[in-house]
């Protein structure tokens, strides 16, 4: 039977350590992506290995509602000082779209539980939350949205911050108060009694390859928030664990979120782990047993077994901290070396997330016309040089512009950071003799 495969022709995968691919041919790659930005302690990890094998061979699977956990209640609390949030609650899922979908129906059933009907949620621009039918409605990537329209539901959409194309002017304290603006009247169009939830990522992803908010947003999107009873959902699927620096980016901004999602780095690639957490408040509201909602795999002992030695790895290595450190060397090597790069409009990013965004003129920030399909031309090319990328949109204005997310494993050395480097301007060299071929 023939695999569904993603992309044609895909070289084998053989092996992985710490920060290196290697394929059936015995060709080495350097993983800059950590692939989807999801292996935050490093490839072939034998601590890991052994406490999800332990786990299986303990017990493999039981029913979530039949029976819990030891493994999942020290989880728990090991987690629990590391959120934002207050006296959190965990509903561990598979994966990252599944925590929205999770995160989405809470919203729904803390309202209910407050005798509130409200259903809408707000999302923002460009932004990715997931590929399910709900995750997808609250995302606005217009692109991966428009084959499914009449499958997505009630979503609306408000304007993200994005430094390299702020669309507002000039303002005394920055953007951050304008985008809390269009926010709110976001909420008055579509009826501040009906809005359930807002959700965006504190530091925002795929969407917008690592663009980090200026200060003042996140305070006055929250108290616009919280002064309509819209509860607050931080996507940090990629943000979390490590990933900018702190355990979750919503620590550089102050923010308490009312309810998080977690995914990618939590159980770093060796288990599908999601997580939806909800804050003391909202789960006490809803109560245990209070949401319709389930999956055959949710409240894994494996995916919580493999969760907890992710997250003991990365805090007894001094993971997050290295993420700060590493991420400064990466984004500033970068600057360095493509500063003055034609093609190369933009670095930024918050630690081991970086997004490098391409412009076909740097002077009036024009991206390349899509149909040149520069970011994926620059994927093949790093890819033969050695490197692995991630693709990412860069701008708005209605298009989707170019742009690569740099997200390593968080235990990439600095010597391994200047060959990624190394690598990257090697390919963009190849890269202009392709496009001007
Ligand atoms: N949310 C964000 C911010 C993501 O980046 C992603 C995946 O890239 C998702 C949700 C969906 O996660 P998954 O692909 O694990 O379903």
């Amino acid at each position: 039977m023939a695999v569904f495969a993603r992309a044609p022709g895909l070289p084998r995968v053989a092996w992985a350590r710490g920060v290196e691919v290697v394929d059936t041919d015995g060709r080495r790659y350097l993983d800059a992506s950590g692939g989807a930005v999801v292996v935050g302690v490093g490839h072939g990890v034998e601590e890991v290995v052994e406490a999800a094998a332990a786990q299986a061979r303990r017990v493999a699977y039981v029913h979530g509602t039949a029976f819990g956990s030891d493994v999942l209640e020290e989880y728990a609390a090991e987690l629990a000082p590391l959120l934002p949030l207050d006296d959190p609650a965990v509903y561990p899922v598979s994966g990252g779209s599944e925590a929205v979908e999770t995160a989405l129906k809470m919203a729904r059933a803390y309202h209910l539980a407050r005798g509130e009907d409200r259903w809408v949620v707000v999302g923002r621009e460009h932004s990715y939350h997931g590929n399910s039918r709900g995750a997808l409605d609250v995302s606005g990537r217009a692109a991966l949205r428009a084959p499914y329209l009449p499958w997505l539901g009630p979503a609306v959409h408000t304007s993200t911050p994005q430094e390299y194309r702020c669309g507002f002017d000039t303002h005394p304290h920055g953007c951050g108060l304008r985008h809390a603006e269009r926010l709110e009247q976001t909420i008055a169009d579509a009826g501040p009694e009906r809005v359930a939830a807002f959700v965006a990522e504190p530091v925002a992803g795929a969407g917008l390859a690592a663009c980090v908010p200026p200060e003042d947003y996140w305070p006055a999107v929250v108290e616009v928030c919280r002064r309509h009873g819209v509860l607050v959902v931080a996507d940090e699927v990629m943000t979390g664990f490590g990933r900018t620096g702190r355990w979750f980016a919503s620590e550089h901004f102050g923010m308490r979120p009312d309810l998080l999602t977690a995914g990618k780095g939590a159980a770093s690639g060796y288990w599908p782990l999601g997580l939806a957490v909800a804050s003391g408040e909202v789960h006490e509201t809803i109560g245990d047993g209070g949401l319709v909602h389930g999956f055959t795999y949710s409240h894994h002992a494996v995916g919580a077994a493999t969760g907890l030695a992710v997250l003991r790895r990365l805090r007894d290595h001094g993971l997050v901290g290295a993420a700060e450190e590493r991420g400064a060397q990466l984004a500033g090597l970068l600057r360095e070396r493509l500063g003055d790069h034609p093609w190369v409009g933009d670095v930024r990013g918050a630690g081991l997330l970086v997004g490098v965004e391409l412009v076909e003129d740097r002077g009036s920030r024009t991206p390349f016309p899509r149909s040149r399909r520069v970011t994926e031309q620059l994927l093949a090319a790093a890819k033969e040089l050695g490197l692995l990328l991630y693709p990412a949109a860069g701008c708005a204005d209605g298009s989707r512009g170019d742009a690569v997310l740099l997200g390593p494993p968080l235990v990439i050395s600095a010597a391994e950071v200047e060959q990624v480097v190394e690598r990257l301007v090697a390919a963009l060299d190849v890269l202009a003799d392709r496009l001007r071929a």
